[in-house]
């Protein structure tokens, strides 16, 4: 594939501004229907919330970690960048801890909930009817793709659940310890569609990971399409047919010019940006929320003796923290031989504000809870990797879901040379940001209606384009 430099693309025909997995697959499939993108991105590399850090050895992955094999447009994409050897399947098991003991529950074996010991008869009829509903509607559950079942965003989990005798035991023994670290915070307020949906692409279909860190998606997906990086954007305008991007680069003022822009950012940030946007964009973007969270990245010289690929904490935990992953078990290949690594995500609570709180406060709370829970591995720490996120996972209360399928089809109809993307649109997942990013670039084509792709082949042919 040819990249494009910089100076080819001074005059894009589309600006994305956000380089994360939503704003490069836009970029990447308006060049592939002979547009040219060029991405704009805050940060001095790519990625977004899909990074990875590389610290003496380890690669520590700081947001995205799961990928389900139900991600089928992060898998094919991920082959398509010529990934397919980074690419391997894994096991997935969980630890719940619940006082002394370990329930311990299997990607893939559903059965395993029915055998539970550590829940009653009515909890185990409650998550026979779970299993059901999500066997019944999982045709319609891919993420990116949630008008298909919003019949189930009108609920929210605890909603959905009080249904059944046994089934706020099953949320607060099984569902809010298990889940709480994937959809960043309580299980009880999430609309019951967004749960289904991560549920049926993740623990339910089984889990893949990219053995040199995630950002190797990103990463590749940059080196095909125009980025510049360090590049902020603070105001998008429209002049009659056209769209005025000024941005930061570097630190110094520049200006671009281009027939469209895609915005990939978060979606409560938008109206700032863009003072040109009418009223029906403005506001559900202004509703956009994330939880904010961090996470402690624990290298270990080995490995402690525990066998859990995730784990959680049914009963007693410390303030903030909400979900282990064992990496070494999760994605061996990030860790260097023989070694382990935990990572602990916490959420921000009254007491414990991770975000604003000190770097020697976090690090103190994760080597307690180290020594607390594995006892056996507090001497062998090496050293603690701490990441922030205040904008964290995307939060989708009932009826969020709702309200974004509403705007993807007035978006649809729209002829403005605007147009957004990003995981707050349709999930909280990456699969669910890819997905809105082609969605966001095949409107944008659309609108740029003098798209002609025979044109485009001969005028590129003759070295014009
Ligand atoms: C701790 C954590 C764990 C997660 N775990 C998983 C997981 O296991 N599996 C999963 O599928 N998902 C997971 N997620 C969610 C996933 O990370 C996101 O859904 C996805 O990465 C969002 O992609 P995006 O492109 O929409 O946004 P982002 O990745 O946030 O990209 C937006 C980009 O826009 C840039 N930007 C912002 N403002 C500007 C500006 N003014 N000018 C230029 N650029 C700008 C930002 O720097 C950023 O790079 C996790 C998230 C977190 C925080």
């Amino acid at each position: 594939m040819v990249n494009k430099t910089l100076e080819q693309v001074a005059n894009p025909d589309v600006i994305i501004v956000g380089g994360g997995i939503a704003g490069l697959a836009a970029a990447l499939r308006c060049q592939d229907r002979g547009l040219t993108a060029l991405v704009l991105e805050a940060e001095p590399r790519v990625g977004g919330r899909m990074t990875t850090d590389r610290v003496n050895g380890f690669r520590i992955d700081r947001g995205v970690t799961l990928l389900g094999k139900k991600f089928t447009r992060m898998r094919s994409l991920a082959r398509r960048l010529g990934l397919a050897p980074r690419m391997h399947d894994g096991s997935f098991k969980l630890g719940l801890e619940d006082g002394h003991t370990v329930r311990s529950f299997r990607d893939r074996r559903p059965d395993d909930l029915l055998r539970d010991s550590g829940l009653s008869w009515q909890a185990k009829r409650a998550s026979f009817r779970f299993l059901f509903d999500l066997c019944r509607n999982q045709t319609r559950l891919a993420h990116g793709d949630s008008q298909r079942a919003l019949h189930l965003d009108r609920e929210n989990v605890a909603q959905y659940l009080a249904h059944s005798a046994g089934g706020s035991e099953l949320l607060t023994r099984f569902f809010e310890p298990s889940m709480c670290g994937p959809v960043g915070g309580s299980v009880a307020n999430l609309s019951a569609e967004v749960f289904f949906q991560t549920i049926r692409n993740t623990l339910a279909a089984g889990f893949w990971c990219v053995d040199d860190g995630v950002d190797l998606i990103p990463e590749t997906i940059a080196k095909q399409v125009p980025v510049q990086t360090s590049a902020h954007v603070i105001q998008v305008r429209r002049k009659g047919p056209q769209v005025m991007v000024e941005a930061l680069v570097e630190g110094r003022p520049r200006r671009y010019t281009a027939r469209g822009c895609i915005f990939a950012i978060p979606g409560q940030l938008v109206p700032a940006l863009c003072p040109d946007l009418p009223e029906w964009v403005v506001q559900p973007l202004s509703h956009t929320r994330y939880a904010s969270m961090a996470s402690a990245h624990v290298a270990l010289r080995k490995p402690p003796q525990a066998a859990y690929s995730g784990y959680g904490f049914a009963g007693e935990r410390m303030d903030g923290v909400q979900a282990l992953e064992f990496e070494h078990l999760r994605s061996p290949f990030l860790c260097p031989q023989g070694r382990g690594m935990i990572s602990i995500y916490y959420k921000q609570t009254p007491t414990f504000p991770v975000i604003a709180s000190s770097d020697d406060a976090l690090r103190t709370s994760a080597i307690q809870l180290m020594r607390k829970t594995f006892p056996d591995i507090a001497k062998d720490i090496l050293f603690v990797h701490l990441v922030r996120w205040p904008v964290g996972i995307a939060l989708f209360p009932a009826g969020r879901l709702t309200e974004m399928a509403a705007l993807r089809t007035r978006l649809a109809a729209w002829d403005a040379p605007l147009d957004f993307c990003g995981d707050y649109l349709d999930g909280l997942s990456s699969e669910g940001a890819l997905c809105t990013g082609e969605q966001a670039a095949d409107r944008m084509i659309t609108r740029l209606n003098d798209y002609r792709p025979l044109e485009r082949v001969v005028a590129r042919l003759a070295g014009c384009a």
